[in-house]
């Protein structure tokens, strides 16, 4: 069997997640875990991360907040932003997953589980600061903000968290969403208890814009060593993912290597650069299964390296996106099951 392997790097990911939490120091850092870790696989992402001191972990839904607490061995914060259902609510309170609340009618659905359950929720509310993508309108901030006190004084709820998300479309922007972000927090302040996590950014925004970060950073992207489409480089951080695939024959045409559209390879990326032990050549077709690798003599066996961090002279996932209008966090969550997973030092 070649199929083609996806190869992830312990210490590389322990790097970057050391350079991102010094980076952003003294906010903490939640890894976000969206995507099955961005393509990386939860099981192997979080046990990396919990060796490197990862405290708090940030997934979409309460399912993959489940998973994640399964792999934990020791305590940690994980929080799951996604609405939903009251029996993922149940499983999400008896699994001390943190909910973010961004509707009325979500926090009162966790109100009434907590009550039943008797176990208190830890709630992050959510502002909507201009996204208009789940999350309390400012002119409803402060009555959402009396039921939540209201349900903290009866022991239901605790309100740990104030979080919202950025446009990341421009500094003012950015800047306008922050206001309204810090009032919120302010208004959340004089009726009780100023809840300690208080999270708006994420890697760009968390990497590039230290005045907007809050108490807790929320950081996929970057902590993966995928930097943002035509951003900047990241100093200290490298992808942790490298796509290889193998030389299976020898044709007039060039060398055929075992990847195509059915692994997850975007066949609009034909004429792309790959490495090789033996210099970088072009894949220059892209078939359902299969490639064709011009330029540069292969033999049968030889790998070929699609993507990584530039060892080979193959390109990153992050260039490769930019050649057809994308993002590097796409290229690797589209990989499929076809590609085999393969975890080294
Ligand atoms: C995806 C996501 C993040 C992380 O974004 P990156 O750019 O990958 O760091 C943070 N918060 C929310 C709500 C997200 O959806």
């Amino acid at each position: 069997m070649t199929r083609p392997v996806l190869r992830l790097s312990s210490s590389q990911l322990a790097t970057n997640i050391e350079a991102v939490r010094e980076r952003i120091a003294p906010s903490a850092l939640m890894l976000v875990m969206k995507d099955d870790a961005y393509g990386h696989g939860i099981t192997w992402t979080v046990e990396t991360a919990e060796r490197a001191g990862v405290e708090w972990f940030g997934s979409y839904d309460v399912a993959g907040g489940l998973e994640i607490r399964r792999v934990l061995e020791r305590p940690a914060h994980v929080f799951a932003w996604a609405t939903s259902t009251d029996s993922e609510i149940d499983e999400a309170l008896l699994q001390q997953i943190d909910l973010g609340v961004g509707t009325a009618e979500y926090l009162a659905r966790i109100i009434a589980r907590a009550d039943i359950l008797g176990i208190r929720a830890r709630v992050h509310l959510k502002i909507d600061t201009g996204l208009h993508r789940n999350g309390i309108l400012v002119e409803d901030w402060p009555s959402v903000m009396q039921i939540a006190r209201e349900a903290e004084a009866h022991g239901a709820i605790e309100l740990v968290g104030v979080w919202s998300h950025l446009a990341e479309a421009s500094d003012p922007e950015d800047d306008d969403a922050q206001r309204l972000f810090l009032q919120a927090v302010q208004e959340a302040a004089e009726s009780g208890p100023t809840p300690p996590w208080q999270h708006l950014t994420a890697s760009a925004a968390s990497w590039w814009r230290p005045e907007l970060r809050g108490t807790l950073s929320r950081i996929g992207a970057f902590c993966y060593g995928i930097r943002s489409a035509d951003g900047p480089d990241l100093e200290g951080v490298r992808p942790v993912a490298e796509l290889t695939a193998t030389v299976i024959d020898v044709t007039e045409a060039g060398a055929v290597v075992a990847i195509g559209s059915f692994d997850g390879l975007p066949s609009t990326l034909a004429g792309m650069p790959v490495g090789t032990e033996h210099g970088v050549g072009t894949l220059s077709s892209i078939d359902l299964t299969t490639g064709v690798v011009s330029g540069v003599e292969l033999s049968i066996g030889d790998r070929v390296w699609c993507f990584g961090a530039g060892v080979h002279g193959e390109e990153t996932a992050t260039t490769l996106a930019e050649r057809i209008g994308t993002v590097g966090e796409e290229i690797l969550t589209r990989l499929t099951a076809r590609v085999r997973r393969v975890i080294v030092d």
